[in-house]
C-alpha cells in the first residue's frame, strides 16, 4: 500500500473500491517529515483532504492531478501552516466547499482559512461517490478534525496520528487530556487503515492508536518519576530529564509537549506550580 514518497506525483494509496491518491508536498522538514500529504479522492467530482501550504508548485500538482475533473470539496484537518493555507486560492479557482473548523487564537495558526459554514462532530458530508464523516479530535490543536471515509473505513488523521513519529501537543490551545480522549474516540471506530498528514499509510489502526496511548501514559509516568527524583524544578531541567531520549535540537518542541503533560497533571492535582517551579504533590 505504501509507495515511495515523491513530491508532486499522485500515488494511489488504497486497494479499496474508491480511488484515493496521495500527493506529497515538497515541504520536508523537522516538523513535516517527508512533507505534507494532500489526498485526492473520488471518480468524477473530487474531494481533497488538506491542501497543504500555499506553494504554487503544490497547487499546480493538485490541479493537474484533477485532470479536468471538478474539485467540489476541500476538507481541512486543522489550520497549521503546513495544512490549510493552500485552501483559499484553490477555492477561488474551483469553487469547492471549504470544510473544517476556523483557526483558534493561538500561535502557528492560519487565519486565512475560512470554512463555508460551521461543521459539527459526527456530521456526515455526502459526496457523490462516498460519505465522509467528521470526527472532532482536539488535542494537537483544538480545531482538529479527522475524516472518516465510511465506505472504505479509511481515516484521514491529519496531525492527530502520524506515521513514524508522535505529534507535538501545543498548549494552551493543544491539550493532553483532550488528546488522549480523542485517541480513545478513534478506538470506537471500526477502521481498516489510517492516512496521516505526514508519512505513509498505517495498516494497523488499532495497534497504532493503542501504542500511541501507551506512549503518552509512559511519558506521563516518566514525568512523575523524574519530578520525584528532582523535586521542585524549572521546566527546562525537567525537560532534559524527561526527554533524555530526544535529540538536542528537538528539546524546544519536547518542552511544549511536557508543558501539556504538566497542565494535565496539575488539573488532576498531581503536580503544582510555584514561582516558576514545578512541584510534585505528595
Ligand atoms: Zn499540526
Amino acid at each position: 500500500m505504501n509507495a515511495t514518497l515523491q513530491a508532486g506525483i499522485p500515488i494511489r494509496i488504497d486497494s479499496g473500491q474508491l480511488p484515493v491518491y496521495r500527493l506529497l508536498c515538497g515541504n520536508p522538514g523537522q516538523m513535516t517529515g517527508p512533507g505534507t500529504n494532500s489526498y485526492l479522492l473520488g471518480r468524477q467530482r473530487m474531494a481533497l483532504v488538506d491542501p497543504g501550504p500555499a506553494l504554487p508548485e503544490h497547487r499546480e500538482a493538485i490541479l493537474s492531478a484533477l485532470a479536468g475533473r471538478e474539485l467540489a470539496w476541500i476538507f481541512v484537518t486543522h489550520t497549521h501552516g503546513d495544512h490549510s493555507p493552500g485552501a483559499a486560492e484553490l477555492q477561488r479557482l474551483t469553487g469547492a466547499e471549504l470544510i473544517g473548523l476556523p483557526a483558534p487564537a493561538a500561535a502557528h495558526q492560519d487565519d486565512s482559512f475560512v470554512p463555508d459554514r460551521s461543521y459539527q462532530h459526527e456530521e456526515r458530508i455526502r459526496c457523490d461517490d462516498f460519505v465522509m464523516q467528521l470526527i472532532h479530535t482536539p488535542g494537537h490543536v483544538s480545531n482538529h478534525f479527522c475524516f472518516l471515509l465510511e465506505e472504505e473505513r479509511l481515516l484521514f488523521t491529519g496531525d492527530h496520528v502520524l506515521q513514524g513519529t508522535t505529534p507535538v501537543i501545543l498548549p494552551p490551545d493543544g491539550d493532553m487530556a483532550d488528546y488522549l480522549d480523542s485517541l480513545e474516540k478513534l478506538r470506537l471506530l471500526d477502521l481498516r487503515a489510517l492516512a496521516p498528514g505526514h508519512g505513509t499509510v498505517i495498516d494497523t489502526p488499532e495497534q497504532s492508536i493503542s501504542a500511541l496511548i501507551r506512549h503518552r501514559l509512559r511519558r506521563e509516568s516518566k514525568v512523575l518519576r523524574c519530578m520525584g527524583e528532582l523535586g521542585a524544578s524549572p521546566i527546562e531541567a525537567l525537560c532534559r530529564a524527561v526527554y533524555d531520549d530526544v535529540p538536542e535540537q528537538l528539546l524546544g518542541w519536547a518542552q511544549k509537549t511536557l508543558l501539556a503533560h504538566l497542565i494535565k497533571l496539575e488539573k488532576e492535582s498531581r503536580v503544582r506550580q510555584e514561582r516558576g517551579l514545578w512541584i510534585p504533590v505528595a
